[in-house]
């Protein structure tokens, strides 16, 4: 069986000062429940925080992870972030495809295909975010989107597809308290798994985790579910008591 993923996506948040913070407050709590047991445990935070969350989770359960990375190798691309830079601070796990970089940033299906790459390339894991708005799932076409935003995915990366994470976030669910029931997760998972399975016969080493509105109260009946492997966890891994709450229900 897979071990369960528990991740945090920090979004824009956060400061020198409130990160030491949090961490502080996580490495204590993982130490006081006897570590995250099978349960590995990342956050992904802003990219000017990589040198110091680097040295904050030295020693600890918790894996470095960042939320974007460019599509190029390197060179002239001002702003972006490359692969081996993220390598360099110890980042395991890079978001590719975020809805919000999706919405807000224009980002293909191609162009997270190309990040998915380059991260791989770079001995990154892609944990690539698919997810339907609510037009869409209204529309009846939320296994069309989801499919398609994978399909890119795996076309592109042929048999090291089995290296990836898959994060399914209802677009609808992110940031609005408004989670997917277990039953509507279950089954987008399970279109997701049949879907690598066509692509892999490693299909089942794949975690695909579950990101939209989790919580400590919620966590654990839709981690119980077939097929969810874990979370994606936006605001409330910004709390150390909610964040450490979720971790437990996983274990
Ligand atoms: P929330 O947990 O805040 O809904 O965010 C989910 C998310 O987008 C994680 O990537």
């Amino acid at each position: 069986t897979r071990a369960k993923l528990i991740a945090g996506n920090w979004k824009m948040n956060g400061s020198l000062a409130a990160n030491e913070a949090l961490v502080q407050a996580l490495r204590a709590g993982l130490q006081e429940a006897g570590g995250a047991g099978d349960c590995a445990v990342a956050l992904a935070v802003p990219a000017p925080y990589l040198a110091q969350l680097q040295s904050l989770v030295a020693g600890s359960d918790i894996r470095l992870g960042a939320q974007d990375v460019s599509r190029h190798e390197g060179g002239a691309y001002t702003g972006e972030v490359s692969a081996a830079m993220l390598r360099d601070f110890g980042v395991r796990y890079v978001l590719v495809g975020h809805s919000e970089r999706r919405q807000y940033h224009g980002e293909s299906d191609d162009d997270v295909a190309a990040k998915a790459q380059r991260a791989l390339a770079a001995g990154i894991t892609p944990v690539v975010c698919v997810g339907e708005t609510l037009a869409e799932r209204e529309a009846g076409q939320t296994e069309d989107v989801v499919r398609r935003q994978l399909a890119a995915v795996i076309r592109a990366n042929g048999p090291c597809i089995s290296e990836i994470v898959v994060a399914y976030e209802p677009v609808w669910a992110i940031g609005t308290g408004r989670t997917a029931t277990p039953e509507q997760a279950r089954q987008v998972h399970g279109v997701l798994r049949a879907q690598l399975a066509a692509a892999t016969a490693q299909a089942q080493r794949v975690p695909i985790l579950y990101g939209g509105s989790m919580n400590a109260a919620n966590a654990a009946q839709l981690l119980a579910q077939p097929d969810i492997d874990g979370g994606l966890v936006g605001g409330a891994s910004l709390k150390a008591a909610d964040f450490l709450q979720i971790i437990a229900a996983a274990r």
